[in-house]
């Protein structure tokens, strides 16, 4: 009965052979390591059962064609132990905070530090890393090596298989193929979740881009710059920018909000101070957002993977003094050629910080503010003279630990969700969390025009704070930020921009009175930022756009 004996060969498969293994893990991942998007399928319209069965089975014999090319002796395990750990590992976050995962994710990830990706870790993430990583490779560790095989033959195997497992996914995918192509061409996301491809495939992408991508020096910007000649008696710029972090607009009672977010702003007389409202932001991460946040061109024609100068750069150029104050993890390359500063690192002469504002290598914002004179004293008196851009790059609302950045006196919104695992917390616990950092950071705005305040005897201040981007709060299931920006939901990029220019000073004084107000709902973004700051303190460049600077149309 040899068709019989070949039968229960096939059920009882020589677990030793690389290929074998090859098309265990394919269905191993293909199947259990992507419950994330099975179950979002099931949520989208016109898509039934026998739709999933196909589209489970495409990624069972993708997964699979891929293996099967890695199917050696010595070389199958380890590329199959590694895709487990990592298919594991995606498949919670992938499930946990509805996020996928692209090309733009690995850089986020790449430039995320210690205490961030601490935030990330929880016990649910270690259930899923061992049940679908650990358990499988320890026990395909275990298996003993494979039968001798002559290694063309074994080519011809592992060719065959691949060739097979592209052949059934071309007919899986014709046989479902008008639903297969809408529903890529609606839910474009929906290809990043396919895990551990998604991984492969971001990775590979970004290893392919930073090693085509152009080395050396950036490129100068603004070689020409100069500072317009200041009236006589007139003092000198002090522009304070304040970069914020996860901050959406929609959250900000300023813009609207039912909660009142901004008890501190609000206070100020309502003439100093402008929230515009319909601002975009360049990115949906902060890796994306701040290179193009701090360059001329705007989003359009912004290319991340040339190296050049920014914001920070022309400034100094033009003979200001430049610093650029840091609580997160970095100032993504702006702050590289300026002076610069992390508020954990005090300036030898200043007082340690209070208790309570640094724990654990990890400060509040207003950790930016402590000995702030010291701080500028410290910069060149020279350039002190022709003005000042000061940059504080805040934590914010960073999430998914969002109680963690507000101080324990500074809750009003109860209770919060004190997990990171956020969609296990009611949503209105999340957005409590979520709200206390941005009375946070309403503090932190308030403070901050009390110092510029302090420095009026000797500068002109200004401040212009601007969020790097949005944040999902479990609106359609979704969690943080970071979607592909053609994809992200509006929270994600609507992000709030609040100008202060106290009436007294020089800057306001040069505008036409109630002009201002026009601007508030006229639609602006990321790409205002250079030209607007370029403006506010009197540099001018070739590469400097009056028609983005939000000021300019107001000037007398
Ligand atoms: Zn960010």
């Amino acid at each position: 009965m040899p068709l019989l004996k070949r039968l229960l060969a096939w059920f009882q498969p020589d677990t030793t052979r690389p290929l074998t293994q090859a098309w265990l893990a394919a269905l191993w991942m293909g199947l259990l390591a992507n419950w994330p998007l099975w179950k979002q399928l099931q949520t989208l319209p016109g898509i039934g059962l026998g739709f999933t069965v196909a589209f489970a089975g495409m990624v069972v014999a993708a997964t699979g064609a891929v293996l099967s090319l890695l199917a050696w002796p010595r070389l199958v395990k380890g590329a199959i132990v590694v895709l487990l750990l990592a298919a594991g590992a995606l498949a919670y976050f992938i499930g946990a905070y509805g996020i996928v995962f692209d090309p733009t994710m690995v850089v986020n990830m790449v430039q995320t530090d210690v205490r961030e990706t601490r935030d990330l870790l929880s016990w649910r993430l270690a259930v899923s890393l061992l049940l679908l990583g650990v358990l499988p490779a320890w026990w395909l560790l275990r298996r003993p090596a494979p039968p001798a095989q002559a290694a063309g033959k074994r080519l011809a195997g592992n060719l065959t298989s691949f060739v097979l497992a592209v052949a059934a996914m071309v007919v899986l995918a014709l046989s479902v193929f008008a639903t297969l192509s809408s529903t890529m061409r609606n839910h474009k996301s929906i290809r990043y979740m396919v895990t551990p491809l998604n991984g492969v495939y971001s990775l590979s992408a970004v290893g392919v881009r930073s090693l085509s991508g152009p080395k050396g020096p950036p490129v100068v910007i603004g070689a020409d710059v100069k500072l317009l000649p200041r009236a006589e008696g007139a003092k000198p710029p002090l522009l304070l920018l304040v970069v914020g972090e996860t901050a959406r607009a929609m959250n900000f009672s300023l813009n609207g909000y039912a909660r009142p977010t901004n008890p501190e702003l609000a206070k100020l007389p309502p003439n100093s101070l402008l929230s515009l409202r319909q601002v975009s932001s360049c990115g949906t991460a902060t890796a994306a957002s701040l290179p193009c946040m701090f360059a001329p061109q705007g989003r359009a024609d912004f290319d991340a993977d040339k190296p050049q100068e920014n914001l920070l750069d022309v400034l100094q150029r033009a003979g200001l003094a430049v610093l650029w104050l840091d609580n997160q993890s970095g100032c993504k390359g702006l702050c590289d050629r300026v002076p610069n500063s992390f508020t954990a690192n005090l300036p030898d002469t200043a007082a340690p910080m209070p208790a309570g504002l640094c724990n654990g290598g990890e400060c509040f914002d207003e950790a930016l503010l402590h000995e702030l004179d010291k701080r500028v004293a410290a910069l060149d008196p020279e350039r002190l003279s022709r003005g000042l851009v000061l940059v504080m790059h805040q934590m914010g609302s960073h999430g998914p630990a969002y109680y963690k950045r507000s101080p324990p006196d500074l809750k009003p919104f109860q209770p919060e969700c004190r997990s990171n695992e956020l969609q296990k917390c009611p949503r209105e616990q999340v957005v409590n969390g979520y709200d206390n950092t941005i009375v946070t950071t309403d503090r932190l705005l308030a403070r901050a025009i009390g110092w510029l305040q302090t420095q009026q005897a000797r500068f002109d201040t200004g401040m212009l704070y601007v969020s790097d981007h949005g944040e999902s709060l479990g609106e359609n299931g979704l969690y943080l930020h970071g979607m592909p920006y053609a994809l992200a939901p509006r929270e994600q990029t609507h992000v709030p921009m609040i100008l202060w220019l106290p009436p007294q000073g020089a800057l306001a004084a040069s505008l036409k009175p109630g002009c201002l107000q026009g601007l508030l709902d006229k639609p602006a973004s990321h790409d205002n930022l250079f030209h607007t700051t370029m403006g506010w303190v009197g540099a001018r460049a070739d590469v400097y756009k009056p028609e983005w600077d939000l000021l300019a149309g107001c000037r007398r």
